[in-house]
Parts: structure tokens; C-alpha cells; sequence
């Protein structure tokens, strides 16, 4: 574990510790989060671990400290290992419940007819999903006419059909799209990927964002979340991030949107190569984030009401 004593994507000193909780090894799982704090045990090595939950007064991100190193997310996303089914089985869930379910296949198809929308709409042509894992993103049948590439961390999983896989992000292409959708929360150093897309995108090219908004609940139960996640973005982090790697914000947003077997608040942002000269305007970002945390609040309560 790395422990950091400074903002992990804005580098201000002026970090607070927020929330804490101690992770202890038991025989059997308690509940479902329970499950997945044990499964982060085991591939750690660890029979106690501590996740502290802080807070960047500069940027507001929310951030896991000690966060992961290297070593720490070779481990955790290492696919040749007995997976975390073991320890959902043990409270009674299966993947009929979970990634496996009508819903979740259903979702998945929604979310490759978006990513495919939002493609074809910018005239994407040559495109690279980042942390695409075997490319499933990218298999809507109107891509069929484009040049579609993946590259994961894991690089373990063959690719699909119709999807070419890179090993290196230090390749000589250019790509007009890239997808970047539930990745960047996993990341220890949030600059890391973009920083690397920046020098891989096209003059004209976008790269459509995607991250949790999960902000207001960490707020509030003030401990981090589950095992995969080490940074909890809002608007103003995400496009002082953007600006920080070379990049602008096109648009960025807030939805509710399908996810695994799930539904989940979502941050939507379409960023483009930045060129000198650009300048945001800063005044309304404070106010911004009061109403991201209220409004996702809001959601939350709305969707609850209606998967109760
Ligand atoms: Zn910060």
C-alpha cells in the first residue's frame, strides 16, 4: 500500500483525513460488503488492513489513502486467481443476481447502443477503448465499419471478434474516439491515463468520460467503498483533472445510468485535446459542486423509491 500525503490528482498539501474503516479477516463474510472487504484481504495478503477516506480541500476530490501501488493492483486484478464469486456465494448471492442476470445483459446492451450513438454522432472512425477489458463495449453492430481497438491494464482477456488489442500505450496511432468508462475511479494516479490519451488523440478527436458519482454517499458514510474504487470524483475535480492532463470539457453531466446489474449515478463528460489559449470561467464551480451533492442526493432518494 502507498500512503499518500498529498492530493492524488491535484497535488495540494491540503488534504484532511475524512472517514475510516478497519477491514479484519473472519471465517465467514457478514454481508455482501463484508464479502468484498474479505476478497480484498486475501489477495492483499492481510489479516487487518485500514482504509482511511480523505478529502482534498483544493479540489474536493475524495480519495482511499493508503491508496494502491503496483504491486497491490497486479494482485487485485489478477484474473488467473479464484475470483470474488467465492465469497458472494458464501452470503447468498450468485452471478443470476449479480453480472450474469437479465438485467445486467440487458444493460449491457444499452450501454454499447449509447457508447455506439455517441461514436457515430462525432464521427468517430478509428477508436480506442481504454480499460475495455476484451473490447465488449465497442460491439454494436453500426461500429461494425470502424477500426476498433482496446487496451486494458490486465491485457489478459482475448479480444472479441472485429476488436484489435494493443499491449503498449506507446504506440505511433492517432484515434478521433476513445471511450474511458469506469476506469478512471481504479486508477491510483487519476493524471496517469489521460496524461498517456492526451498524445494518442487526434486535432479533432473526443474522448467520451464516464465515472461513478458516488460523492454524496462517501460523504456522508465517510469511509471508502468497495474494494476496486480509490477516487470519488465530482464536476470540479473532473474538469480540473481534464485541464491538468491537456484536455478541455466539452460538456459534462450528471445521470442515472444502467451499470452491471444496476443502476448508478454517473459523470459524463466529453473532453477534447486542449490548445493554448483556452481559459474556464472558475466562479460558479463552488456553487456547482453544493448542487452536484444535492442532486445526487435527490436521485438516489428518487431511485430508491422505486427499487425498493
Ligand atoms: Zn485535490
Amino acid at each position: 500500500m502507498k500512503l499518500l500525503s498529498e492530493c492524488p490528482l491535484c497535488k495540494s498539501k491540503k488534504i484532511g483525513k475524512y472517514g475510516k474503516k478497519v477491514l479484519t479477516k473472519r471465517f465467514k463474510p457478514k454481508n455482501a460488503i463484508d464479502a468484498e472487504d474479505q476478497f480484498l484481504l486475501e489477495r492483499l495478503k492481510k489479516n487487518t488492513l485500514a482504509r482511511s477516506i480523505c478529502l482534498c480541500r483544493s479540489c474536493y476530490l475524495l480519495f482511499q489513502n493508503p491508496t494502491y501501488n503496483q504491486v497491490d493492483l497486479k494482485n487485485l486484478y489478477n484474473k488467473s486467481k479464484p475470483g470474488i464469486i467465492r465469497y458472494y456465494e458464501s452470503v447468498g448471492l450468485t452471478t443470476e443476481n449479480l453480472w450474469a442476470s437479465t438485467v445486467s445483459q440487458k444493460n449491457l446492451a444499452e450501454r454499447q447502443s449509447r457508447y455506439a450513438n455517441e461514436i457515430i454522432n462525432r464521427g468517430g472512425t478509428k477508436i480506442l477503448d481504454y480499460g475495455g477489458d476484451s473490447g465488449i463495449n465497442l460491439l454494436h453492430c453500426s461500429l461494425n465499419d470502424t477500426e476498433r481497438y482496446v487496451y486494458d491494464f490486465g491485457q489478459d482477456s482475448l479480444p472479441e471478434n472485429g476488436i484489435h488489442q494493443i499491449k503498449s500505450l506507446n504506440v505511433d496511432h492517432r484515434f478521433n474516439f476513445m471511450l474511458h468508462t469506469h476506469v478512471l475511479e481504479h486508477e491510483p494516479d487519476p493524471q496517469f491515463s489521460l496524461s498517456k490519451l492526451r498524445h494518442l488523440i487526434s486535432p479533432e478527436g473526443a474522448l467520451l468520460l464516464e465515472v461513478p458519482f458516488e460523492y454524496a454517499e462517501r460523504l456522508l458514510i465517510r469511509r471508502p467503498g468497495a474494494v476496486w474504487h480509490v477516487n470519488y470524483f465530482n464536476r470540479k475535480s473532473i474538469i480540473e483533472l481534464a485541464e491538468r492532463t491537456g484536455w478541455f470539457c466539452e460538456t459534462i453531466k450528471i445521470k442515472n445510468l444502467p451499470y452491471g446489474h444496476i443502476s448508478t449515478n454517473c459523470i459524463i463528460a466529453i473532453l477534447r485535446p486542449a490548445f493554448k489559449g483556452l481559459k474556464r470561467k472558475r466562479s460558479l464551480e463552488n456553487i456547482q459542486i453544493v448542487y452536484d451533492i444535492i442532486l445526487s442526493l435527490f436521485m438516489r432518494l428518487i431511485y430508491d423509491q422505486f427499487h425498493a
